[in-house]
Formats: C-alpha cells, structure tokens, sequence
C-alpha cells in the first residue's frame, strides 16, 4: 500500500494512482484508506483479465463465476462472456433475477445466491452496474472469496465503495462488505449503456454540492466529524462534468473517459472515510431513498437511483438558496418553540401517514431530536452563529440552475414527471425525509426552525421542477 502524507501530491493522483493507498490526512489528522488494489478506466479492458486473476492469486484454474442481471443476458453473453471465454477463462454462469422484472439488491436474493454458488467458484465476476455489483459484494463476502467489478453503466458512483446499499425487508441500508479486488470500468461497455444509465450517472455525481454542504451543516450544528478532502478529491472532474453534459448524453467516448473516472474518484470519496456515505450523499440522497420507500410501501413507480438524485440534487439545491436569502431577524423564538410538534403528535402523525411503517420513522426521529429542555438554547445557538454557518456551508453550494442546466444538456430528468412523481408525493419526500433517515441535513434545520412545512411549495417553485 503506498502511504502518502501531502494533500497536493495526493489530490493530483488519477483514480488508478489512487487505488491501493493511505493518505495520513493533514486536514483532518486521519488515514483516509483505499484498500482495493487495482482500479482502470479505458478502453478494451477485457484482455486484463488473465493476469488480473493471476495476480489475485496464482492458484486460480478453476472456473471463475460470472453474475449478471437476466434481463441483459444476451448483451452479457456478447459484450464479457463471449470475449472472456475467447481469452481462455472457464466460466460459470451466476444470472441473477427474471426476464421482466426489475432485480433488487436484497439481503435475500444475496443469501440465496451464495447458498446455491457451486463450492468449486474461487472467484466472482460482477458483469452490471449498480444492483449487480451490490449483490456480488454481498455474495462474495458470504462466501469469503475474492471479485472483480466490470461496470457495464456509468450510472452510479458505488463501485468504488467499500459498502453495498441492500434491502433488508423494505428498507435499504448500507452494509460494509469486503473490497473489490480490482474495478475496471470499461469505455466500450459504457459507451453501449443505455443513456438514460448514464444521466442517472451525471445525477448521482451532481450530489456532490449539497450533500458536502449537508455534511458541514452538520458539522456545525451537530458536532460531526467532517473533512474536506472528499470534496476536494472531485474538483479535477466536476468541471469537465458541468461543461461536457450534453457530450455525455450522446455518449462521445472521450467524455466517458472523464465520467468513468469520476464515478470511481466519487466512490473513493466514501471508501477514505470507511465506507461513511456524506461525502457523497445529503439531503438529495434522502430524497431519492424515500422515493424508493414510495415504491415499496406505496407502489409508486421505480426509477433509476441517479436519476431520483440528479432531480433531488435541484430540489435541494433551491432549498439552500432559500435558506440562504432567509432573513432571520424575522424569526422569533417563542413562535419556532410554538410550532414544534410533540413527540406524541409526531406518533401519531407518523401512524396515520404510514401505518405500521410509523415504528420506523419513530425511531430515526428518537434518534436526533433535541430534547424539549434544551431546544430554545440549540435554537438560539444557531441564530447567533448564522452568518458563520452561511459562511462556511456556501462554498460548497452550487446554483440550482447549473445543476438543472447540466442535467438538461445531458437529457436527463428536470422534471418531478420524469421521475414518475406528483407534487404531493414530493412534498411528502421532502417533509418526512428526514424522519426516514438518521443523517443530519437541511430537512432537519428547516424543521428545527418552524420553516417546515410552510416553505415546502417555495422551494419546488424555485426549483422549477
Ligand atoms: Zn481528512
Ligand atoms: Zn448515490
């Protein structure tokens, strides 16, 4: 593992530099750690296989497994098996899911593919995108053997991730996993992704803002460990990101290059910090996983992740500069203790919204609420430091409208439609999001401050969604 203990010499490094590494954090006085040991991008990537597995380990001769989703099997078949089979390696077969049906990364399916893996498998191939990896990184931890990631869509950043997002029952959570032996994101397979796939990609990448912006929200507020190495890690791509969307959408190969390697650096963002998601992941990620929730409990329609996040990163973007342009002189502190609802109204709010779901956001709400005897000093903690909390989040802050400019020059979704959504079904997001998930953000400050739900129309207004 090389060490590194300069930020700069650190922040210059490409993402396969950057594989296998430590850097003794000047900033935040941690190691950041990356503990898989080959990452590429490019092209024809394929014929690295071999001696990828050679270097995995010499004793490797027998089959190696190969899992994909079924409902691209023929594209598998042509595109990984074919090729791989022509380069010598024996294959087994590891299909996941039905023709037909969106496949879920659920503990279940997991365990279930891992309990009928043949015992002669050593290795694991993940052929897919972001189900597909989470599953074989579920199934090979069960299974304590090694893996390779191939990417067959930029559509999302955890390749790089040492966790995996898995449902358990109707929720999703992360679960730390073993790290890849190697991610290889190949061009050729990216450039025949449906676009769509690759918009969900540019979506879960333009998180970035707010959700590094939520992260230090919560730092201020909160006391949360924060660190802006992650942040910095993804300068050298967010501009190529913003100017080279609508090269994207029509998939220039060159552009995948840059997107390709972004997706890997935005994983990495996490992995430094142990597989802890805020580098990358906010107030829109909340969003987008209650717009999941939607469709377990509710079944409202399922869309790619990206693409929820690329439309929530605008929501939540508008949400900021309202925050920002807030006048708080004309907030009073009687009427903010006024307006906060009880825990048993909460209850009971939660019962009648969810049914037996309530129990759930109960216990998230349990989990960061400030007791009713300190509320007025926290509130009054945070007005007086206001300015310095707007000083200190807004570097990290991006206008809604580059955002939403980029998604549009990608063709992807700007649009609450797009994603198959109703206002009313997005207010509900944005109201009982943070009752969904523990992480601190902007949902939870706007609720603090009495501005919730009152201000809920103000922010889809001026996120022109
Ligand atoms: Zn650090
Ligand atoms: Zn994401």
């Amino acid at each position: 593992m090389q060490e590194f203990f300069d930020l700069d010499t650190y922040l210059s490094l490409d993402p396969s530099q950057l594989a296998d590494s430590v850097l003794h954090c000047p900033e935040c006085g941690r190691d950041h750690n990356i503990p898989i040991k080959n990452v590429i991008s490019g092209s024809g990537l394929l014929q690295l296989f071999p001696s990828l597995i050679k270097d995995i380990s010499e004793n490797i001769t027998e089959v190696v497994g190969v899992v994909y989703d079924r409902q691209i099997e023929d594209k598998i078949k042509r595109r990984v098996i074919q090729p791989l089979h022509e380069l010598g390696l024996s294959l087994v077969r590891v299909p996941l899911g039905q023709k037909g049906e969106i496949l879920d990364a659920s503990t279940a399916i997991g365990d279930e593919a891992a309990a009928s893996l043949p015992d002669s498998v050593p290795l694991l191939i993940s052929a897919g995108s972001g189900v597909i990896s989470d599953l074989t990184k579920w199934i090979a931890t069960q299974r304590k053997i090694p893996y390779i990631l191939l990417g067959t869509a930029a559509s999302m950043n955890a390749y790089t991730s040492i966790t995996g997002s898995m449902s358990v029952g109707d929720v999703k959570t992360s679960k730390w996993l073993d790290p890849a032996s190697a991610v290889l994101l190949d061009t050729d397979l990216l450039v025949s992704a449906p676009p769509q796939m690759t918009c969900a990609g540019i979506g879960d990448l333009l998180a970035r803002n707010v959700a590094n912006a939520d992260w230090k929200l919560a730092s201020l507020i909160r006391g949360v460990y924060f660190c802006s190495v992650p942040y910095q890690m993804m300068a050298p791509y967010q501009q190529s990101l913003l100017s080279g969307a609508s090269a994207l959408g029509s998939h220039d190969p060159r552009q995948m290059k840059n997107l390709a390697d972004a997706i890997l650096v935005s994983g990495y963002s996490m992995t430094v910090l142990n597989g802890e998601t805020s580098p990358s992941s906010g107030a829109e990620h909340i969003l987008s996983h209650f717009f999941d929730f939607q469709h377990h409990i509710f079944g409202l329609p399922k869309n790619l992740h990206g693409t929820q996040v690329g439309l929530a990163s605008i929501i939540t973007s508008a949400a900021y500069e309202l925050l920002r342009e807030l006048d708080i002189t004309q907030l009073d502190i009687d009427e903010i203790e006024q307006r906060r609802l009880s825990e048993v109204a909460i209850k009971f709010d939660h019962r009648r919204v969810f049914g037996e779901h309530g129990v759930l956001f109960d216990k998230v709400v349990n989990q960061k609420r400030i007791p009713d005897v300190e509320f007025r000093k926290y509130i009054v903690g945070i007005l007086n430091n206001w300015n310095r909390i707007l000083d200190d989040i807004s570097p990290y802050l991006l206008p809604s409208e580059t955002i939403r400019r980029a998604l549009e020059e990608a063709g992807g979704a700007t649009k609450l439609v797009d994603i198959h959504r109703t206002e009313e079904e997005v207010i509900q997001a944005l109201l009982y999001g943070s009752h969904y998930r523990p992480r601190y953000t902007i949902l939870d400050l706007f609720w603090e401050l009495g501005l919730f739900p009152d201000i809920v129309p103000e922010i889809l207004k001026r996120a022109q969604v």
